[in-house]
């Protein structure tokens, strides 16, 4: 059996460190760091998400403020207030919560946003400055991946890493921040050859592509790692049969709920085959917001 990487537990050892951050820099009589959360419209999954950054800001010591703007908001009010949030002084990180509203270009909005204040780290400058190498505000998921794989002191030098997505949110910097620690790195994505054996190439696996269950269990060289950052809902029971063969668990809570999450990877196949893999929930979905707690106070910095 494999053993789980316990994404939600060392999520809170990175919010505990960025909590004693907080309060050294409020002990040098500086105010705390502030994120803005700027919310279009009222999709229902962008509320929870937005919820949770809010609760680990309180968490953490780090002060939130919510700006929300209608669903039919214009690309210019958007605009204007990434540009007042830029200016203020008192404002050290700027989150524009995705997807916005049909009509509105998120790329535009997030180009705006001043570097320095991109605790995203979706910016064109901080991508480039990951691509060079060079420290800059990195994006949320793949550098806290980074930060927990450290910390289980798993070996990336040297290592096959085959990162499925390349989104530019999680599977591009994924893959740079691995080429970063010396692995070899290859890059998967729908129209990859023979995606099976691409994958049982790798010694760690990370699936970013949003396909529940797309991973299974022969897909996996023994003794790899696996990371699933894939955050889907399930309700098709024929589906569910499929992917939850090796987890009893997982349909039993469709049946009772409607509905169930799980990622990329079957979960209870993979842990017959690897050496460690992350849950989902509770694997790398924590990980990200505490990513972005820690990006926030490297801005106020
Ligand atoms: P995306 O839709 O932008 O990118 C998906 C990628 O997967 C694309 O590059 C595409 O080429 C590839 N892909 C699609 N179908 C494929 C297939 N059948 N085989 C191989 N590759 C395929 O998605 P994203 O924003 O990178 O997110 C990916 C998943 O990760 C989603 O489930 C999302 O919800 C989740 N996510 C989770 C977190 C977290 O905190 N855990 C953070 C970000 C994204």
């Amino acid at each position: 059996m494999a053993q789980i990487l316990d994404g939600k537990a060392h999520a809170d050892r990175m919010l505990a460190e960025v909590k004693r951050g907080v309060e050294a820099r409020v002990a040098s009589g500086k105010r705390p760091p502030c994120l803005a959360v700027v919310l279009v419209g009222d999709d229902p999954a962008s509320q929870v998400y937005v919820r949770g950054k809010v609760k680990a800001c309180q968490e953490t010591g780090i002060t939130s403020v919510e700006h929300r703007l209608s669903a039919d908001a214009s690309q210019e009010e958007v605009n204007g207030l990434i540009d007042r949030l830029n200016a203020d002084a008192g404002v050290d990180g700027i989150l524009v919560q995705l997807p916005l509203p049909k009509g509105l270009d998120s790329k535009e909005a997030l180009h705006r946003i001043a570097p320095p204040k991109d605790v995203d780290g979706f910016h064109p400058l901080n991508q480039g400055l990951l691509l060079e190498g060079l420290p800059g505000l990195r994006p949320c998921t793949p550098s806290a991946v980074m930060n927990m794989l450290k910390a289980y002191g798993l070996e990336l030098k040297g290592q096959r890493a085959v990162v499925l997505g390349r989104s530019e949110i999680v599977g591009k910097p994924m893959a740079l921040m691995l080429l970063e620690e010396h692995a070899t790195v290859t890059i998967a994505h729908s129209r990859t050859k023979d995606l099976p054996a691409v994958c049982r190439e790798a010694d760690l696996l990370v699936a970013a592509v949003g396909r529940p269950g797309l991973v299974e269990g022969s897909w996996i060289k023994p003794g790899a790692v696996v990371v699933d950052v894939g955050i889907n809902r399930v309700e098709d029971l024929e589906l569910a049969t499929r992917i939850f063969a090796k987890e009893p668990k997982k349909l039993e809570t469709l049946k009772a709920k409607g509905g169930v999450l799980c990622g990329d990877v079957r979960f209870g196949e993979a842990m017959e085959v690897a050496r460690a893999v992350t849950p989902v929930p509770g694997g790398v979905g924590p990980l990200t917001i505490a990513g972005l707690m820690m990006n926030t106070l490297q801005a106020s910095v």
